[in-house]
């Protein structure tokens, strides 16, 4: 905050016309926002030309509320 930027670097997607799968490393193109080989979801292209993976935050959510749930259990089973 406070530092100006010079630009460089701001939209890497805009350098690219292929993106590279983040789970199988085969070429996509930029705008692709599923990976046809192996069918996982990618998101945009980062500043080395490799897709970024898309969060599934569901099942995120799932695993905190099952941990969650757990810690709790123990809790309530042994204090
Ligand atoms: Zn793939």
């Amino acid at each position: 905050m406070g530092l100006f930027k010079d630009g460089s670097g701001d939209k890497p997607q805009e350098k690219f016309i292929v993106k590279r799968c983040p789970e199988c490393h085969i070429n996509l193109p930029v705008d692709a926002t599923r990976c046809h080989s192996c069918k996982s979801r990618v998101g945009r292209v980062d500043r080395h030309g490799k897709a970024r993976k898309v969060i599934n935050w569901y099942s995120y959510l799932i695993c905190i509320v099952a941990w969650g749930v757990f810690i709790f259990y123990l809790k309530w089973a042994f204090f």
